[in-house]
């Protein structure tokens, strides 16, 4: 059984090491951003880290932020982006059953948090990078990073770059969570390091009110006055769990998780009758197209079909060749398409006819060049009546050799991260299975669902969910009534 941990009494606990208003457990950005907006809102704040010391996850991403509805950066780059317009974007990529409510809190409170952001020491250059999907190579910002301006949601709602990448070269999680501990560093709250915490302490009335922890070998226990506030992390590193509720991950050769993300929060929360939402998700990113120009080749499944626009973002191709298409997908380029990706991969059948291709494939007969003709066909009128593939990148395959690039799930370049872990309301608090909050228990970052819901709008937006729902989760436990 992977979702069980302990759950102790408080009656039972003889001596309390520590305690504190607010208890955050785990010092990635959920954590960092909780602390912070607790301290700032009056809490005594007591952060324990399992590691030696803080960032997590977050410290090796790449750092992007989905930002929206107006920033400076998106204002100093040309955007004419509004929270309605965020808001639409974001309902569309969430559905089938986004969570309205916090989509809509969040594009409304997406400036306010982009200015949070730059008063803790963020910096944001003003400047867009225009290639899309992930963080520039320079120290530019701003990105499309959810195929904003692709087919379908180009048509739903007005494109503009959020993906916001703080001021540095190249990949920015280090740099990012740099400045978010050092303005942590810089408030009068506690954080204690090489404390991993086991397990959450509950009183007769059923509320949270301490956690115990485990350092350098011995139990100890803290006590919180106000609320617990979880945020250690998602489960991808933890495979029974993986193979518990989103096995197609388990096939997933890189994992976008470090040590912590063992799910222990999400199990700490399970315990305390917290409910799980989303734990069948994940965010997939099936990097083949990186360069985007390679998104004017054509991926097809197994039936020698294809299957999306190949010019959007690389996640929400990861997601339908996973979850939708088996894992098995191909991308085929001819020789005025083709170059060697990101991942410098090599291609695993070369040809001159697409018919050589789809034997030497195993394709059934005719299914791979059908889709060829057809596609080359209406790409040589500039459409994609299938798909709604941009124009620019609608080049007819007709110039060999041709090159097939294997993007199966066990051999091609995929990654992926958890995205389900415990419901919570719209302050971060975690709801049992009535849907009421559970008293004292707050839980954000990746150890809470993601609240884009089954889609994965965009690289960035799991440090935006982490750092504005961890910070409403730290508020709100800061602003509870101390008990006893
Ligand atoms: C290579 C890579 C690139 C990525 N790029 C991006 C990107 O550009 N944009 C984006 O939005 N997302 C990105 N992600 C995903 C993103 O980094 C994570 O989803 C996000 O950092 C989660 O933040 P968090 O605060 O929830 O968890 P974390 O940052 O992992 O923090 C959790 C902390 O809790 C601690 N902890 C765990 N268990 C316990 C315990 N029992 N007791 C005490 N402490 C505990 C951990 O040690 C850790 O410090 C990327 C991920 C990877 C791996």
């Amino acid at each position: 059984m992977t979702l069980t941990t302990d759950l102790r009494l408080a009656e039972e606990m003889r001596q309390y090491e520590a305690e504190a208003d607010v208890i955050v457990v785990g010092l990635g950005c959920a954590g960092a951003s909780a602390a912070m907006q607790a301290c700032d809102e009056g809490a005594e704040v007591l952060v324990l880290e399992r590691a030696g010391g803080g960032g997590g996850t977050s410290a090796n991403s790449g750092g992007l932020i989905y930002l929206g509805g107006g920033t400076p950066v998106q204002q100093a780059a040309g955007f004419d982006d509004t929270p309605e317009e965020l808001f639409k974007f974001l309902m569309a990529v969430s559905a089938p059953g986004p969570d309205e409510l916090k989509i809509r809190l969040f594009s409304e409170g997406s400036v306010d948090h982009f200015h949070w952001l730059e008063a803790q020491g963020v910096p944001f250059k003003r400047s867009f990078f225009p290639e899309p999907s992930m963080e520039s190579s320079t120290d530019d910002c701003l990105v499309f990073s959810g195929g904003e301006n692709c087919a379908p949601f180009d048509l739903i709602a007005r494109p503009a770059a959020r993906g916001h990448k703080p001021m540095t070269e190249g990949k920015a999680g280090p740099f990012f969570m740099q400045c978010m501990l050092a303005a942590v560093a810089r408030r009068p709250l506690r954080v204690e390091y090489d404390v991993c915490v086991e397990t959450l302490v509950r009183d007769r009335d059923g509320r949270i009110v301490g956690v115990v922890a485990r350092r350098a070998g011995h139990e100890v226990v803290f006590r919180a006055r106000r609320g617990v506030v979880l945020t250690a992390g998602g489960f991808v590193m933890n495979e029974e769990m993986v193979a518990d509720h989103v096995p197609q991950l388990g096939r997933v050769g890189t994992r976008s998780g470090t040590e912590g993300d063992d799910g222990r929060g999400i199990r700490m929360g399970a315990a305390a009758g917290g409910v799980l939402l989303r734990m069948e998700h994940a965010e997939v990113a099936l990097a083949a197209t990186i360069p985007n120009r390679l998104g004017r080749g054509v991926y097809v499944n197994e039936h020698g079909m294809r299957f999306i626009n190949e010019d959007t973002y690389y996640g929400h191709i990861g997601i339908e060749a996973l979850f939708r298409q088996g894992g098995r997908v191909w991308l085929l380029l001819d020789d005025l398409t083709f170059e060697r990706n990101f991942m410098g991969q090599e291609p695993a059948f070369v040809g001159e006819t697409v018919a050589e291709i789809e034997a030497e494939a195993g394709f059934a007969e005719g299914v791979l060049q059908a889709t060829v003709e057809q596609y080359n066909l209406s790409a040589s009128r500039g459409e994609d009546p299938l798909f709604g593939k941009r124009a620019e990148f609608l080049v007819p395959l007709e110039s060999p050799p041709y090159a097939l690039l294997d993007c199966t799930v066990e051999t091609g370049p995929y990654s992926g991260l958890t995205v389900g872990g415990l419901s919570t309301g719209l302050h971060g608090e975690v709801l049992d299975i009535e849907g009421g909050p559970i008293p004292g228990l707050y839980a954000a970052g990746r150890t809470a669902a993601l609240f884009t819901g089954r889609g994965y709008a965009g690289s960035g937006i799991s440090l935006a969910d982490a750092s504005f729902f961890g910070r409403r989760a730290g508020g709100h436990a800061a602003a509870q009534s101390s008990k006893g």
